[in-house]
């Protein structure tokens, strides 16, 4: 069964073409997918043999929402979506007074090994599909009954390690007949995959590159993420500065601040030298706690904050949003999982 969801409004179209159907016909059902439809029984506008023909050859996916955190701090709601082959994926939506942002996962799991991320810790388990990352839009929005503005590629995944269909996914929520988002309301994030973040500057697209850097120099950077044996901090900043020259695009580096690791003030006075050149934003983000990870959060956030002000290089302090609710990536997904672990372990004892 082809995944119809995951196919652009042309391809539909052509699809459609060789049913013998009439031009029109795929971009009707691309409306109707990018609504909410959950089978095509409810197309009305299709013909009755047409939607049976259609639903042999095509599945339309369809997440459950498996748990659902509504943070009474600040009305964040975290989703975890089971989807059709049992697995599980977290979307946040999060308000802000110029709208709601929701952050999506790109990948089941994640291979990149970050040392303080959650979503990392098992691995990575596949590659979400196009569909699986629109659904995740599309069904927070319908499920939480609030419009969305802008869309962050910050969830679960790297999205350079599963670019290909992050781009058919941009495709597809950029179309006017779907969920019509627009590229400078869409951000992505890479914890610094140099041949992808190449790749983004050829296209030239209107989005916001974020770069999670988190630290400045090549021997912490690869004591917290094992990506940096691959890229390099100084690589990583060249490929940044290409992309600058190449796309005239602010990147926004993001910078987890952890205790005795990543915070001294040389460590701001080397960041600040090496945006220096572009207009690059840092954001600096309070560690969230992760119960696997030895690392414990920053007290200098505020004095870093200030050093790099003293070299002329803004930064902004995450506001952290739906503290209660393990907000942060991969936190949901791990408890969920080491909870039906704990199921199976104490079924596993009953039976004996
Ligand atoms: N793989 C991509 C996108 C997902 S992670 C990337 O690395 O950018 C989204 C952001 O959350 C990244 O900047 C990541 O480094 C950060 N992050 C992960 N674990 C964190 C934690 N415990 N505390 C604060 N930020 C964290």
């Amino acid at each position: 069964m082809t995944d119809i969801k995951s196919m652009t409004s042309a391809e539909l179209t052509d699809a459609l073409r060789g049913m013998g159907e009439p031009a029109f016909r795929g971009k009707q059902i691309f409306t109707w997918l990018h609504r909410g439809a959950t089978s095509f029984e409810e197309m009305s506008n299709l013909s009755k043999p047409l939607r049976a023909r259609l639903s042999e050859e095509y599945e339309i996916t369809v997440p459950r929402a498996a748990r659902r955190q509504v943070s009474q701090l600040d009305g964040t709601i975290k989703y975890l979506w089971e989807l059709a082959d049992g697995n599980c994926i977290e979307t946040v939506l999060m308000s802000y007074h110029h709208g709601n942002t929701v952050c999506i996962s790109s990948q089941v799991g994640c291979r990149m090994g970050c040392r303080f991320c959650a979503s990392t810790v098992a691995g990575r388990v596949r590659d979400l599909r196009a569909s699986e990352m629109i659904d995740q839009v599309l069904f927070t929005k319908l499920d939480s009954d609030r419009e969305i503005s802008n869309i962050v590629l910050m969830g679960i995944g790297e999205p350079m390690d599963n670019l290909d269909t992050v781009l058919r996914f941009l495709t597809l929520v950029n179309d006017p007949d779907g969920l019509n988002i627009g590229m400078r309301h869409i951000s992505l994030s890479t914890c610094g995959v140099v041949p992808g973040i190449d790749r983004l500057a050829e296209l030239g697209l209107q989005l916001t590159l974020s770069v999670s850097l988190h630290a400045p120099d090549s021997e912490t950077r690869s004591r917290i993420m094992p990506v940096n044996n691959a890229y390099d901090v100084d690589e990583l900043f060249e490929a940044c500065h290409r992309y600058f020259r190449k796309t005239g695009r602010r990147i926004s580096f993001e910078y987890a601040m952890i205790d005795g690791v990543n915070d001294s003030d040389a460590q701001a006075d080397l960041l600040a030298k090496k945006i220096r050149g572009m207009p690059g934003h840092v954001n600096l983000i309070p560690l969230n706690n992760v119960v696997e990870s030895e690392f414990k959060p920053s007290r200098r956030v505020a004095a870093f904050q200030s050093r790099l002000a003293s070299h002329g290089i803004t930064a902004t302090v995450r506001r952290s949003l739906g503290g209660d609710i393990d907000a942060s990536c991969g936190q949901l997904r791990r408890k969920a999982m080491a909870e039906a672990q704990a199921r199976v372990a104490s079924e596993g004892r009953k039976r004996t």
